[in-house]
């Protein structure tokens, strides 16, 4: 048996970090056991699903790294993987099941469903359909679609019994059929529900196993009915538990960035997303943080995958990202951020020399590729376009002396024959002894003129990156300005 898996996406909004780990999960195990993962766009609700959401899921998707082997762009023996380009293969299967007796139509309209829901919560009852059109025969029902009544399907649920399934995450899950409702599976325009088309989309594309949320855990034993019903083999089960945030409620935008490409503007590395997603509820040894794809493909098992919700932690995200971007040699990490920088600073920028020693400089404390461009501003930016920090002005703009401080030290820089780091510091160390200031003193007056910050890399290498030229410009800038 071949493992074939999917992730089935309602392309109604952006990639979220819940369903960037459902694909992540169905990714792992489909390579882990050389089966073939599938991407499926479930967009039957067309009044919620957009053209915009189906590419941005699949650059998302892309951007993680998580190709499919098939599905939309690039096709596959199964396909169309759009639900809604395959209405025929659902109404097939809906015409079988109201002929074979398991589904029947109905006619009640949305107005009377809306009073029989209204009545039964008066008598604070859960409402379920009281299966009024149950009876009704196909022919009688034919006819009156005939002379043009409006009608939905509805499944003919068993009235007893129990549906036992063997969830790979959950263990054994039991539902009481005669706690199901009657469900519509088409609508009377005929479109199918998702419990419809989801049975028939995976049978057809012949999954064998369906890894999704837990979400989906109560429509399990609706849709097993529908695959005994239309004589399909029953994939196997695995519903992953629920994502909270850290106050332990369900992870929303309350908590934060959740959607992965805000994620990816922030500036964190795809690798470390999947790395982190991957221990939101699946752990090798307890111990094990860092993980590469690879070895994630090799250990990851649905057996190890927890049934308790996963609560996810921005600050170990953050730290990941950080050992991450350590992982890479200069080179890689340079290619990695030169989008960060262009976006910012524009398109005609290239790498080179100096961009290599920035990021040397900053790659041991970087936390996010954003980092690289908030504390590198001072090289990037034009001439004329920069500035000091207002807030970081005032702070040290209030000592005594400052103003001196910075005429000295450009004094002391212009007469450099060599503009190294070394020589740039003992140059200013001496400027420190003369003047009898503290060291931090003297550095953060110079750092705040010259990088227009308080915070920046060190400060002897990033003059040497920036040029003797651009410095001393602007410590005669800030003089003149003072
Ligand atoms: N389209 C469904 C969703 O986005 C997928 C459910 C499933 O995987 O069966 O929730």
């Amino acid at each position: 048996m071949t493992v074939r898996v999917r992730f089935a996406p309602s392309p109604t909004g952006w990639l979220h970090i819940g369903g960037a780990r459902t694909a992540l999960y169905n990714f792992l195990f489909a390579k882990k056991h050389s089966g073939k993962f599938i991407l499926r766009i479930e967009d039957t609700d067309q009044s919620r699903s957009t053209d915009e959401a189906i590419k941005a899921i699949l650059e998302d998707m892309r951007w993680l790294g998580l190709q499919w082997d098939e599905g939309p762009e690039i096709g596959g023996p199964y396909g169309p993987y759009r639900q809604t380009e395959r209405s025929h293969l659902y109404e097939e299967a809906i015409k079988q099941l109201l002929s074979s007796g398991s589904a029947y139509y109905c006619f009640c309209s949305p107005e009377e469903l809306e009073k029989m829901r209204e009545d039964a919560l008066s008598r604070k009852l859960s409402f379920r359909y009281p299966r009024k059109c149950r009876n009704i025969s196909l022919e009688e029902a034919e006819e009156r679609i005939r002379r043009g009544e409006p009608a939905a399907v509805r499944f003919k649920t068993p009235l007893e019994g129990r549906i036992k399934i063997n969830d790979i995450v959950r263990g054994e899950v039991e539902f009481d059929l005669s706690q199901l409702d009657d469900f519509v599976i088409a609508r009377s325009d005929k479109s199918p529900t998702y419990n419809l088309a989801v049975v028939v989309d995976d049978a057809l594309m012949k999954i064998t196993h369906v890894i999704r949320g837990d979400d989906h855990l109560s429509n399990t034993p609706k849709q097993v009915l529908i695959y005994r019903a239309l004589g399909y083999p029953v994939p196997e089960f695995a519903h992953l538990s629920m994502i909270l945030g850290p106050d332990k409620k369900p992870l929303s935008k309350r908590h934060g960035s959740t959607a992965v490409f805000e994620f990816k503007n922030k500036g964190y590395l795809p690798e470390a997303m999947v790395n982190y997603l991957a221990l939101l509820g699946w752990s090798f040894d307890d111990k094990t943080t860092f993980f590469t794809p690879q070895e994630l493909i090799e250990k990851f098992d649905l057996s190890r995958v927890s049934a308790n919700p996963a609560v996810f932690d921005f600050q170990k995200l953050e730290w990941l990202n950080g050992v991450w971007i350590r992982q890479l040699d200069t080179k890689e990490l340079a290619k990695r951020i030169e989008p960060y920088v262009k976006s910012d600073y524009g398109e005609n920028f290239e790498i080179d020399e100096n961009f290599y020693k920035l990021v040397e400089l900053t790659k041991e404390r970087m936390k996010t590729l954003r980092d690289f461009v908030d504390w590198t501003y001072f090289y990037f930016i034009e001439e004329n376009e920069f500035s000091i920090d207002e807030k970081d002005l005032k702070k040290v703009a209030a000592s005594s002396g400052f103003k001196d401080i910075l005429k000295e030290a450009r004094d002391e820089l212009s007469a450099l024959s060599n503009w190294d780091r070394s020589e740039i510091e003992k140059a200013l160390r001496e400027l420190v002894a003369r003047l009898e200031e503290k060291p931090k003193k003297v550095f953060q007056a110079v750092r705040v003129a010259v990088t227009g910050r308080l915070v920046s890399p060190p400060l002897f290498e990033s003059l040497e990156i920036l040029g003797k030229e651009r410095t001393l410009r602007r410590l005669e800038k800030a003089v003149l300005f003072l």
